[in-house]
């Protein structure tokens, strides 16, 4: 079997696969790691269970994931042995890791150095790594970034027009994230149209609490809206997305604000928070639209205008478009939001069937109009299922 795991600050989800990646044999998440409230959910095909308990640290949310994987009441395996091989989720790589990679001394120092890039996501990353390597001794760790996808990024598209050596001696660079939904996501849509990869070019649109659109062509990442940090781009549930760095200068010295004070505001009270007041979920805001609530409509607006421009910019910049696919929280869920970006991209060549795009989540991805020259997809991610079929073939390979 293989066991993919996303540590993140304050929670690590599991994934249990057959060694074939036929099956999910079992997933679970623990939440609250090192808060009040802590909690495991565990699901077996449609049975969840849900365990209560103060979870300190990341070693003890891996101690409680092996009670749950070996319970007799609701485990799925008799010993750990039985798990060959474990994937990770790493969030950064920076420019050192193109692909995913077998786990190693000398990967694990290079995903130290980079956690100069991702202090927050990098460390848990990590911890839960070294976890996996003292539970499961001699098992093979895979470890898939979420930045190496957009490796392939030329450096017109990722270096920032600033003084070339803080670029070239100090890692400064558009990196991109949610490159393994990307990748996924990609792909599926490729199998879905029939048609090869190699000849297509895609707008993926991953909006979820963060958002990344991404500009796929000959299934290359050639160019992504997050950039060096995980602020910029399109407006998020919290993030601010794409604004004037003068701002920054500004609310710094004329303002007298600390720089953690404006960095908390770029990450975690702007976005679809900052501008409804309301909420960072985009379904809470847009319901709060529809019942007239005019900052929401505004943060609502927003969100659909940038979209659209984003789009466009990336249409232009393949000089061409095949797809458009959908995916994450918001681009899977909402039909609406879909409704509102598709209406302005006629001059593209997209148009959507309404009735298609309300049924798109029941086994009806291919949501474009009959006249429409470029398709409209609806892709459910599913970046476990890619860290998964990376940890297979590596460790297959090295056998
Ligand atoms: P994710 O980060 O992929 O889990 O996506 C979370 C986002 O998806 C939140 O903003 C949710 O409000 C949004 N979302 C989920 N379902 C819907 C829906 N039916 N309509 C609008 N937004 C939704």
């Amino acid at each position: 079997m293989i066991l993919t795991i996303n540590c993140g600050s304050s929670s690590l989800k599991y994934q249990l696969y057959s060694a074939d990646l036929a099956e999910v044999i079992a997933s679970g998440i623990i939440a609250k790691i090192g808060e009040a409230g802590g909690y495991a959910d565990h699901k077996v095909d449609d049975g969840k269970t849900r365990i209560v308990r103060d979870i300190a640290d990341h070693q003890a949310a891996f101690t409680l994931m092996m009670e749950n994987l070996l319970s007799p009441d609701i485990g799925v395996i008799t010993e750990p042995a039985q798990i060959i091989a474990i994937g990770h989720r790493a969030v950064h790589g920076g420019s050192t890791f193109v692909e995913s990679v077998i786990v190693d001394d000398q990967v694990m120092e290079g995903l130290r150095a980079c956690s100069t890039f991702a202090p927050l996501h990098n460390p848990c990353n990590i911890a839960g790594i070294e976890e996996a390597m003292r539970l499961f001794p001699g098992t093979p760790n895979v470890v898939v970034f979420d930045t190496a996808f957009h490796q392939t990024v030329p450096q017109h598209a990722h270096v920032y027009a600033l003084p070339y050596e803080l670029c070239t001696d100090h890692g400064i660079r558009r990196y991109g994230f949610h490159g393994t939904s990307c990748r996924y996501v990609s792909q599926a849509a490729a199998d879905i149209l029939g048609r090869p990869i190699e000849a297509l070019s895609m707008v993926i649109c991953h909006l979820g609490n963060g958002v990344t659109i991404d500009a796929v062509k000959g299934g290359q990442s050639v160019d992504t809206s997050i950039g060096f940090g995980t602020f910029c781009g399109m407006p998020m549930g919290t993030r601010a997305g794409d604004f004037d760095p003068a701002i920054i200068f500004h609310l710094v010295k004329t303002l007298g604000m600390s720089l953690d004070e404006v960095e908390a505001i770029c990450y975690k009270k702007s976005g679809l928070l900052g501008l409804s007041g309301l909420s960072n979920d985009m379904r809470e805001v847009c319901e709060a639209a529809a019942a007239g609530n005019k900052r929401c409509q505004l943060a609502v607006d927003v969100f659909v205008y940038q979209l659209r421009k984003q789009i466009g910019a990336y249409a232009a910049a393949m000089n061409g478009l095949d797809a458009l696919v959908f995916t994450a929280g918001i681009g899977e869920n909402s039909a609406e939001i879909r409704k509102l970006v598709c209406s302005g991209l006629g001059v593209l060549g997209i148009a959507i069937d309404e009735d298609l795009n309300q049924i798109a989540r029941n086994g009806h991805p291919d949501i474009s109009a009959a006249d429409a020259r470029v398709a409209t997809l609806v892709v459910p991610t599913d970046e476990e299922r890619m860290i998964a079929t990376d940890t297979l073939q590596l460790t297959m390979q090295r056998a």
